[in-house]
């Protein structure tokens, strides 16, 4: 039926939509703008115990998440980096519009058996039992300059075991970056190269 979405007329939802606009907090400046603010935190997820802090609401934001990808991109640039390597699946997220804003590359780190063609894994340890990621095999030439992107850095495992898989590929780790540190984990003291983090969280 044109003109009705779902049982709204098409000037009703133009209509519901400007209210939304209109009633939105005003913009904040990007330099101003406390990522904090739009990162969403729930409770016992995904189990009991877990603070889990979701990015989510800091996607859905549109001058929020500009400020991220543009703040991230001005702290990693000066490291020259030629390839991004972004971790699943939030890393993805942030990695892409960053290597897109750096005019760099970028490569998945996937959990095992989700990427096609050859690939190579390397296999790490966690709490209880192990892990595997892959990349493919092609998808760093020797030499490159790497920053290793995650959406967050909790123990640092998961980056450490990026930065072993891509180090044993010929690839030259020089950073990691990260939305959230969860600074009191000490994620960063596993991590071999310098770590930049928009935010953290000490407890
Ligand atoms: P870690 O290997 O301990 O540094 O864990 C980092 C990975 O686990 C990242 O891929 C995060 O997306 C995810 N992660 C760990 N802890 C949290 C948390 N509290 N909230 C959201 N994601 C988390």
């Amino acid at each position: 039926m044109a003109g009705n979405a779902g049982g709204l007329t098409l000037s009703n939802y133009a209509k519901s939509r400007y209210v939304a606009m209109v009633s939105h907090r005003p913009v904040e400046k990007g330099a101003r703008m406390d990522l904090k603010d739009h990162i969403r935190s729930i409770p016992d997820f995904p189990k009991p115990g877990i603070l889990f802090y979701d990015i989510s609401t800091l996607l859905a934001h549109p001058q929020a998440w500009q400020a991220t990808v543009d703040r991230l991109a001005d702290a990693v640039r000066p490291h020259q980096p030629d390839l991004l390597v972004g971790i699943e699946s939030r890393g993805f997220l942030v990695a892409a519009p960053l290597a897109y804003a750096l005019r760099s590359g970028f490569a998945m780190v996937r959990k095992r058996g989700k990427l096609p063609g050859k690939t190579v894994r390397f296999t790490y340890d966690l709490e209880y039992g192990t892990d595997t990621i892959e990349i493919q095999e092609d998808a760093i030439a020797p030499g490159q300059r790497v920053i290793v992107v995650d959406d967050l850095i909790a123990t640092g495992g998961t980056t450490e075991a990026a930065i072993n898989l891509i180090t044993q590929r010929g690839g030259t780790v020089v950073g990691a970056a990260c939305i959230i540190e969860l600074t009191f984990l000490n994620g960063r003291s596993r991590i071999p190269v310098p770590v930049t983090s928009m935010v953290s969280y000490d407890s």
